[in-house]
């Protein structure tokens, strides 16, 4: 596209049945922020959109469970929501719900005109049905087998393992996710948009018209999609819960949630444009408009294939000129979970971090989900912040806040001659906005993250190499212009950061007193950004180092929640067949202390002790080396079954059996008397 006159950013609608966390900010939020901020600092007409999808199935359930409405819900989960976005300087020119009047009217317009082009095809099909529930079960009312991978817990419309997307009745061993029943199936009266008659737009839209420009796992999963074949596809539910279907005969139906959330782009837009004097109509529908959809992988599917499909149906809309959506980011190894709360929430890392939304911005940036999968680790964080925001940025910045005070009252120098070195690095400040802009409009925000930095450690360097504080001693003409040009890449780095470091920016155009407008294009230009005698204010930290207790108290906290799910998954074995008393004393257990203790070699699991069991001291060979130290259990008491047939374990042979039980962590604990008794004492 020939430069666009306006840009349409759509981030995600969140999904109101919980708070956000770091997993949605690095896949979808961060990233369309920093295209946001940057192309209005280029001066770029934008409207970034986003607002709450309300609607579904997974409302009204969880409001059943909490035992409230489902507007209880998604009023809570909204304001959540909101605030997070806020706080974390998501700057988004309108942000919606779609449980508004602007959107309800939107979605029921765009239905009915799409039926009266005769878009839909009407069908009476046998859908499953939960009697005693009284509800047809589609979405998120249903579970079970995923026809594609064999996934037993996916849902009716999506499974959340492969990722496909398919029909409640396409599921293996279908349950209802309310009572629990196997589901009875029932005729039912709904419109399908026929997806198959839209391949050949399809084919020829995305799978010829983007493949140099889309992300390649985007493109790869629309590929795949379309060469599978395309199905029609439900866009009517039986639920109470949504937007009404605005045809006659309808009553007790709804919209689809995924046909009526991404409308909600649309009447978000509306909303904006009504507030701000603007036609929105310039951001859908004129040929000039760029639109980009910023998405994580699991919602592909909607917004390459059913969007455009509904948007090129309705015939009025332009497509989107790109959709690139993030992989996922996991947590120190696991997936992001919000069921199992394995998860940085954001507004709890606000409690625990204060004031410190940019280094969560920037560390989920510099190791963003951009073409694989990747792991959030609390110590990759730690590293980001001290070794490059801390050690980098912020010393960089304090040394020449510092020194322009100490040596000049905070006034910029009037520099002498440029040596060959300052010429080199007044020319290089230039190119950086152009670099990292071209990263970004490439969508590649690790990469500009980079580049940012790499401009704080040209001025890191500079510092280094011209050594002002011992020039000051023999040259003071010379620290004049040494200073000069440290305080103009500082003034470049405070323009250049704003889309990735917002607050910090602003701390920093603060410290140094420019104005706020200074823009992109006066970095590439302008060799003066900050002119000699401009005064500015006194240092202030912009970073500050993140000690390792803070760490490990997220660590610990992470591990707590892996004990408190293992807990709550734990299945207690049932009860093993009834014996006779006889049987039991036949086993002959007795109380020992372990006198030696060493591994056994070549392997992972065994030691080898002695125990002293009171009828004499034994070789016996436990599993227990990945618990337990041999150092630390030697003198321990412990409970050995002595008459067990001795056999032998790698070479070496065992006369008895330890008793063990299992920890929540997975490790093995000794079952031991509680007070010490002397070596031979039955159990019994
Ligand atoms: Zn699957």
């Amino acid at each position: 596209m020939s430069a666009p006159k306006r840009y349409t950013i759509t981030a995600a609608l969140p999904y109101t049945n919980g708070p956000i966390h770091i997993g949605h900010l690095a896949g979808v939020y961060v990233p369309a922020d920093i295209y946001a901020r940057y192309l209005r600092l280029i001066g770029k007409d934008v409207a970034y959109i986003s607002g709450s999808d309300e609607h579904g199935a997974a409302i009204p359930m969880r409001a059943k469970k909490e035992g409230v409405s489902p507007q209880v819900i998604i009023d809570k989960y909204h304001g959540i929501i909101k605030k997070s976005f806020l706080d974390f300087g998501i700057s988004f020119d309108n942000y919606s719900r779609t449980s508004s009047k602007i959107h309800h009217e939107t979605a029921s317009d765009f239905f009915t005109k799409m039926y009266n082009d005769g878009e839909f095809i009407e069908e009476v099909s046998a859908q499953l049905y939960d009697a005693e529930a009284n509800q047809f079960l589609a979405d998120r009312f249903v579970v079970g087998t995923c026809p594609k991978c064999g996934f037993e817990e996916s849902y009716g419309d999506q499974c959340e393992s492969c990722g496909t997307s398919h029909n409640a009745t396409d599921l293996i061993n279908p349950k209802s996710a309310i009572t629990g029943n196997i589901p009875t199936v029932k005729e039912t009266k709904h419109w399908f948009l026929p997806l198959d008659k839209h391949e050949d737009f399809l084919r020829k839209w995305i799978l010829e018209g983007h493949k140099k420009d889309w992300k390649p796992n985007v493109y790869g999963q629309v590929k795949s999609w379309v060469e599978d074949g395309l199905r029609p596809r439900a866009v009517t539910r039986d639920l109470d819960w949504g937007i009404p279907v605005p045809l006659e005969g309808a009553d007790g139906k709804v919209l689809y949630v995924w046909f009526d959330a991404p409308i909600g782009y649309i009447s978000s837009t509306k909303e904006w444009a009504a507030r701000e004097g603007k036609n929105w109509e310039d951001y859908w529908k004129k040929e000039d408009t760029k639109m980009v959809h910023f998405i994580g992988k699991d919602n592909i599917v909607f917004h390459c294939i059913i969007f455009p499909s509904m948007l090129k149906a309705h015939g009025d809309y332009i497509l989107p000129d790109n959709v690139p959506a993030n992989e996922f980011l996991n947590l120190e190894g696991n997936k992001l979970s919000t069921s199992k709360n394995w998860a940085v929430w954001l507004h709890e890392y606000l409690e625990e971090f204060p004031n410190q939304q940019d280094v969560l911005r920037y560390t989920l940036t510099a190791n963003a989900p951009e073409s694989k999968d990747n792991d959030f680790t609390w110590k990759d964080f730690q590293a980001k912040n001290n070794n490059e925001l801390v050690a980098i940025f912020g010393n960089f910045i304090n040394r020449v806040v510092v020194l322009t005070n100490k040596y000049y009252n905070g006034i910029v120098p009037e520099p002498n001659d440029f040596s060959e070195i300052d010429e080199d690095v007044l020319a290089t400040i230039k190119e950086f906005p152009l670099t990292i802009g071209k990263s970004i409009e490439r969508y590649r925000f690790r990469e500009a993250s980079q580049e940012l930095m790499s401009l704080a450690r040209l001025g890191n360097k500079y510092l280094a190499d011209e050594e002002p504080w011992k020039v000051i001693k023999l040259d003071e003409e010379r620290v004049k212009t040494i200073m000069y040009v440290a305080l103009q890449i500082s003034a470049a780095l405070a323009v250049v950061s704003e889309p990735f470091l917002p607050f910090s920016a602003t701390k920093l155009k603060n410290i140094l007193n420019i104005s706020a407008s200074l823009s992109w294009e006066d970095v590439t230009e302008n060799t003066v950004l900050l002119p000699a005698t401009h005064q500015i204010n006194k240092a202030e930290l912009l970073f500050s180092k993140i000690e390792d207790k803070e760490i490990e108290a997220q660590v610990e906290k992470l591990a707590a929640t892996k004990i408190a799910n293992e807990q709550e998954n734990k299945v207690t074995a049932p009860q093993k067949e009834t014996i006779e008393f006889e049987d039991f004393t036949k086993l002959d257990i007795r109380v020992g202390t372990i006198l030696e203790a060493e591994k056994v070699a070549k392997t992972k699991k065994l030691l080898k002790l002695k125990v002293d069991v009171g009828i004499d001291i034994r070789t016996i060979v436990s599993g227990i080396a990945e618990s337990f130290s041999p150092e630390e259990i030697i003198g321990l008491q412990v409970s050995v079954l002595v008459n067990l047939a001795p056999r032998k374990i790698r070479g070496v042979e065992s006369q008895g059996m330890i008793l063990m039980t299992d920890t929540p962590d997975g490790k093995l604990a000794f079952v031991a008397p509680t007070k010490e008794v002397k070596n031979g004492q039955a159990v019994s």
